[in-house]
């Protein structure tokens, strides 16, 4: 198997026993990339030269003797939405093409302690709008499984660099399923942490009260490594939780006997597609096998479309329109020429510098918290969204962790629903009232048609742990 093909965890071992050296790792992972991101887009910029310095770095320092971090020599991809000190953060839109970040997230901080290689930055929705891929300034990315099909989003860029062996680690953010949805589509483990356990400082804010940051890998046994390194307080970020962070991959030893598994009848609609709802289906059966039992619970809030997807896109719009109004031209990124006033500036490198979906955001998000609508629209959200949190909150009082598809299909077409926003948001309809309820959840390969198909579970507040061991256990069952 060449090296760029194995997880973080087996590499590490080799690294440190000295079978492998960060460069060779690092070459493999660049090679992968010269061979294939003409084809699937997956980045935005890669950075051989940094990378290449900083492998021979740590290979300097291993072989002094120095203590090296968990992921010493590790290639990893970012998400372009995460601010690395003096590099590009595109957020893939023409308004921060040029946008050259002042600082490092925390995340990013403590993966340079963690002593990971920083490959690149990652293709993305247009500010992570979008479930496919090509709301992108840059370029669509494509799915590796399947160059017609989108690899969801909007992290498809981290996803698809993952499953396409051009990285072996990669973040993402996740606001209503973005690290899930295309790991799914793409074959890859995508984790959402609770919100407050990964610092959000450096992350460039979408909707702030669901954005959390989380790890796109190969295996369950890996995600736990990334979390690990990534998750804790950080005062930067006044949501950012101070509960103690446990030992994720001590955690994934542990068994499910005994373990209570919810399955909510409002998340398998006879609509629902039929390989997609025999593949969760089939993993409630593997966890019982394993020592589980299965009990059926009822979200009669959150496990519906119409209200899910309503308070998710009124929230997440009304907080993108006040988190991007600081795009104006003046202090940092685009700036259209030739305006003759203030106002016109504004206007114009708005209209210049934003595409299609996120003007749509602005606008819907600015009229639901608009005077007159405010009320009937991003209010009545608020108050959906505290029935949603109370739903699974009761589901949880009768099971440990609950077991749902990731999204309503598998991977579609490219260009298949970029006409009819409505039908793309509906993609979201298993993935964002997790983040509405701000609670873990993480999606697993388990089963394959013709495309790869992922099963999710979901946990309540900081109770990743349990949810790796059960994803731990569900990643083995489907091997
Ligand atoms: N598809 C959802 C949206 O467009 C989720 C995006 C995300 O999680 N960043 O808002």
């Amino acid at each position: 198997m060449a090296l760029n093909q194995a997880t973080a965890h087996e590499l590490s071992a080799r690294l440190q026993q000295g079978e492998i050296t960060a460069r060779q790792l690092v070459e493999a992972a660049l090679d992968r990339i010269g061979a294939i991101d003409g084809q699937i887009n997956a980045f935005i910029s890669v950075d051989p030269a940094g990378a290449l310095t900083h492998a021979d770095c740590i290979d300097q320092r291993r072989a002094a003797g120095a203590a090296l971090g968990p992921l010493a020599g590790i290639p990893l991809a970012l998400k372009d939405v995460l601010c690395v000190r003096g590099g590009r953060t595109t957020c893939g839109s023409k308004i921060l093409e040029h946008f050259i970040a002042p600082y490092d997230a925390t995340a990013v901080e403590r993966l340079r302690t963690a002593d990971a290689v920083f490959i690149g930055k990652t293709n993305l929705d247009e500010f992570a709008m979008g479930s496919s891929c090509e709301n992108s300034y840059f370029g669509p990315t494509l799915n590796p499984c399947d160059p017609e099909r989108v690899p969801g989003g909007s992290s498809g860029g981290s996803a698809a660099a993952v499953a396409a062996d051009e990285t072996i680690l990669a973040l993402g953010s996740d606001t209503g399923g973005s690290v899930r949805q295309p790991a799914s589509y793409c074959g890859v483990v995508g984790l959402k942490p609770t919100y407050g356990r990964v610092s959000r400082y450096g992350l460039i804010a979408y909707a702030s009260s669901l954005d959390q940051i989380g790890p796109v890998t190969k295996d369950v046994e890996d995600a736990a490594l990334l979390l690990q390194a990534i998750a804790g307080h950080d005062p930067r970020d006044s949501t950012s939780s101070t509960a103690p962070v446990p030992d994720y991959r001590a955690a994934l030893q542990g068994d499910i006997r005994g373990l209570k598994v919810g399955l909510a009848r409002e998340h398998f609609p006879a609509a629902l597609d039929s390989e997609v709802a025999a593949a969760a289906q089939d993993a409630a059966n593997a966890l019982v096998d394993a020592g589980a039992e299965r009990v059926d619970v009822e979200l009669p809030v959150a496990g519906h479309p119409e209200y899910c997807i309503s308070t998710y896109y009124i929230i997440a719009m009304a907080e993108a329109s006040a988190n991007l109004a600081r795009y104006d031209g003046v202090k940092y990124g685009y700036r259209a020429e030739g305006s003759t006033d203030l106002q016109e500036l504004y206007l114009q490198t708005r209209s210049e510098g934003f595409g299609t979906e996120v003007k749509r955001r602005i606008m819907l998000g600015a009229y639901a918290l608009s005077a007159g609508y405010y009320d009937a629209y991003y209010r009545k959200a608020q108050q959906v969204r505290t029935l949603i949190r109370q739903d699974f909150a009761r589901a949880f009082a009768s099971c440990d962790v609950l077991l749902s598809p990731v999204a309503p299909t598998t991977a579609f077409r490219l260009g298949e629903q970029l006409d009819d926003p409505l039908q793309m948001y509906l993609n979201d309809i298993y993935t964002a009232s997790v983040n509405l309820a701000g609670i873990p959840a993480i999606s697993v390969p388990f089963a394959h048609s013709d495309l790869p198909i992922g099963v999710q579970l979901l946990a309540p507040t900081l109770e990743e742990a349990r949810l790796l061991r059960t994803a731990h256990v569900l990643e083995r069952a489907a091997a």
